[in-house]
């Protein structure tokens, strides 16, 4: 008997050896508190077949000291291994120190039972034939250890029933197993721990092989397929698994709805998409990945199909699966992102960069014909967004790119270029200008407005002669033409010429040069008298000169439009109006205090400069009267926002300075326009006394000016008179004042003072 007994125990010592070693090659928390428990398990047995083969009652004493500590300690372990096992933080929920205090006594206590026997006796007796056992016959305080061992259990079992409760169904099985075989182990030892025959032992094996699978080895059977449908059903990817015959094992949601019979993808040929994945799938053994365009009821669709096969370690083929991707929302997302990066929102034509680049490719491509660059430039397009609204602008740009679709046969490239210019490649056969003609009606079609609202648009055009030069600098070519014709009111199509470039050049020459120019006073102030018709001085224009250091005597119409395009035209004037009172200064000083100088105030130093405080403090300063100063400002100024100049212009005369309207009737002004203008002196312009096809016509006009203004009661002053006559039949329609070679020259403030003072 003791024979079998034993071979069974050893069994039990191989089993739990067995379990030991694999989970020696397991590498985690849980793994280390396993081989605790598992060789703490080991010791228990082998001791037990210690006390079972010996006939020392003292080593039996010992080895039976052993199993008993061993079973505190293994149940402690098996604790922690159940916390853990759970996923509790075993430290969180127990004082280590106070268990481990009583484990640690309950030990003491029974090593020492070997010697006071306080716990339990050994009794031989004599079993099964007569083969001689220890059995223990155990006294009230062994109740105390078997006390704690009981705790220990059931703080195993709470902790395994209550993740079992917790947990899904698939995974109770793998705690329960362990609670089962705990119960069932302690109600074995609770029959057979005070016999001699302990066969309870072999449970720990059990539970040893037990805590074993369920911790390393038990998935739940359906788990697997269970986490595949559940990953992989939210996934907007096909997932088709294949064995190595093409059976499917698995195939997701998505997957399952692509190859769905009733509604199947097809290709082109009407080949269904599951055909096609599973004929490739026989096909070959390689792997591959391939985008194809199916069709589910029509609308075509750009998958991604991927096919990858699995191996075995050696390299075996065990299957495979596909991964199906439907790239058409990326594909037009690409499309549309690379349609906003290349095209014009607001238009929808090429915007400039694409058409920089279209039109580079074209010209390469077509070395043999014969090209223009044409920029279009809408002429005072602000004007357009301030006076009818951003909204309207929008609309004119959105209808001019219309109509350029409706030519585009004519055009091989055209674009936006930004703002209001628009930028067209075309041959030149096709050019005519009428092709360019401006259509108000087709500008402000769908936005209300009258069709008669004067609209025009410059045409700059630059012939590509030099295939060499960049499209961006043709562009800017182009646009040089269009700036040589600005502010002219009769042509606005020009081409580009190589003067063009070198006016540019010259132009930025004196861009840069005007500050050095201020500073060095380079800028003179020349004079030209204003006189009766009997030549008695009454004062003098101040207009500028520029004494350049290399370029020599520079006049105004060389530089004043110049820097009238940038704004610096407000330094300019500055400079001159200081000057001017400067000069006036001096003149009171000497006596001179009844005359005075007109100044020119430009349109656009009412963008830059506060007139009227600049003024107001010039006169302060240098302590002279307002009237001395004549403010000429254009008509052209005035256009511009008539309510605004109007309030500035009663603002300057309130202050006594003397505002003269300059150049009358060479831009927008009509007669109706005089009633509403209030200033002291009407400035005619010369083109009234140019040698002209119908010179009645004009003295006409120019009587029914001066009468008109002189009812409104502002005396007129003429300006470029040249001849008596001039003077003779000016005087004799009421002109008062006279300006002009006729008289004088402008001449520099020294032959001024020189000749009249
Ligand atoms: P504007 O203000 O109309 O000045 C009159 C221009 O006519 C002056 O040309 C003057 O020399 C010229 N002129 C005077 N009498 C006669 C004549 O009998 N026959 C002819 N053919 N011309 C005559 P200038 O000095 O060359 O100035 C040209 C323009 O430059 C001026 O026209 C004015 O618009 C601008 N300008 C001159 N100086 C200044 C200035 O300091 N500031 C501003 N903003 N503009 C200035
Ligand atoms: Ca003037
Ligand atoms: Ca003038």
């Amino acid at each position: 008997m003791k024979i079998l007994l034993g071979a069974i125990l050893i069994l039990a010592l191989i089993v739990i050896g067995f379990c030991l070693y694999k989970t020696y090659k397991e590498q985690n928390n849980l793994a280390r508190t396993v081989k605790y428990v598992l060789f703490i398990g080991f010791i228990i047995v082998f001791f037990n077949v210690v006390s079972l083969y010996t006939t020392s009652k003292f080593v039996c004493h010992f080895a039976y000291s052993m199993y008993f500590m061993a079973s505190d300690w293994l149940l402690y372990h098996l604790f922690k291994f159940s916390m853990e096992y759970v996923g509790l933080d075993f430290r969180q929920y127990v004082k280590r120190g106070y268990m481990i205090a009583l484990l640690v006594a309950d030990s003491l206590s029974i090593i020492i039972n070997s010697f006071t026997e306080h716990l339990y006796e050994l009794k031989e007796v004599n079993l099964f034939g007569g083969e001689s056992f220890y059995e223990l016959s155990v006294k009230p305080f062994f109740y105390l250890h078997y006390a704690i061992v009981l705790m220990l259990v059931v703080f195993c079992l709470i902790s395994l029933f209550y993740r079992a409760f917790k947990s899904p169904r698939f995974y109770r099985n793998k705690y329960l197993l362990i609670a089962i075989v705990m119960i069932a182990l302690v109600i074995m030892n609770v029959f057979s721990v005070t016999s001699a025959v302990d066969v309870s032992v072999i449970g720990y094996a059990v539970e040893a092989v037990c805590i074993y699978y369920c911790a390393f080895v038990y998935t739940p059977q359906k788990l697997l397929p269970e986490t595949m449908y559940r990953v992989t059903d939210n996934m907007k990817i096909g997932v088709l698994l294949l064995d190595i015959d093409g059976n499917k094992l698995f195939c997701n949601k998505f997957a399952t709805k692509m190859f769905d019979a009733n509604e199947p993808m097809i290709d082109k040929k009407g080949e269904t998409l599951e055909k096609w994945c599973m004929d490739k799938y026989g096909d070959s053994k390689i792997e591959f990945v391939e985008d194809r365009s199916f069709y589910l009821n029509g609308k075509e669709h750009v998958l991604k199909i991927q096919l990858q096969r699995m191996l075995d370690e050696n390299n075996i083929h065990q299957g495979g699966y596909f991964v199906i991707q439907d790239r058409t929302k990326e594909i037009e997302n690409a499309k549309r992102e690379q349609y906003l990066a290349s095209h014009d929102t607001l238009t929808g034509v090429y915007n400039k960069e694409q058409f920089i680049s279209k039109s580079e490719k074209y010209i390469k491509r077509h070395p043999d014909e014969d090209l223009y660059i044409i920029c279009t430039d809408f002429k005072d397009f602000k004007m357009i967004n301030d006076l009818l609204g951003t909204k309207v602008g929008d609309m004119v740009l959105i209808n001019y790119a219309g109509m350029l679709d409706e030519m585009a046969e004519k055009f091989e490239v055209y674009g936006r270029l930004g703002n209001d210019i628009f930028g067209i490649l075309m041959k030149k056969e096709y050019f005519s200008e009428e092709l360019f003609e401006n259509k108000a009606e087709k500008y402000f079609a769908e936005t209300g407005i009258e069709t008669s609202f004067p609209i025009v648009k410059y045409l700059g055009i630059y012939e590509i002669t030099d295939r060499e030069v960049p499209v961006s600098v043709m562009c800017d070519r182009a646009r040089m033409a269009i700036a040589s014709i600005k502010g002219d009111y009769t042509n606005t199509v020009a081409f580009y010429d190589r003067t063009m470039r070198s006016n540019v050049k010259y132009e930025q020459e004196l861009i840069s040069g005007l500050s050095r120019a201020i500073e060095n006073e380079e800028l003179k102030m020349y004079l030209q008298p204003q006189t009766t018709k009997d030549g008695k001085l009454l004062g003098a224009e101040a207009l500028v000169r520029w004494e350049h250091p290399e370029q020599g005597f520079i006049m105004p119409g060389k530089f004043i439009p110049v820097f009238e395009k940038n704004g610096l035209i407000a330094e300019v004037d500055k400079y001159m109006w200081e000057t001017a009172c400067k000069q006036i200064k001096k003149w009171n000083e000497n006596g001179h205090e009844d005359l005075y100088i007109s100044v020119n105030i430009s349109p656009r130093d009412f963008y830059f400069l506060d007139i009227y405080q600049i003024f107001t403090d010039l006169i302060k300063k240098y302590d002279i009267s307002p009237k001395s100063l004549k403010l000429e400002i254009t008509e052209t100024a005035i256009v511009m926002d008539v309510k605004r100049q109007m309030e500035l212009i009663g603002k300057l005369r309130d202050a006594g300075f003397i505002v003269e309207i300059d150049d009358f009737g060479s831009g927008y002004s009509s007669l109706n326009m005089l009633k509403d203008l209030y200033v002291d002196i009407l400035k005619i312009d010369m083109v009234f006394l140019r040698k002209s096809n119908d010179e009645e016509r004009s003295k006409k006009i120019l009587q029914m000016i001066i009468t008109l203004a002189k009812q409104l009661g502002m005396p007129a002053i003429t300006e470029g008179v040249e001849t008596v006559e001039q003077v003779e039949f000016l005087s004799e329609m009421g002109c008062e004042m006279f300006q002009g070679y006729y008289f004088a020259k402008p001449m520099s403030v020294l032959d001024f003072e020189k000749q009249y003072l």
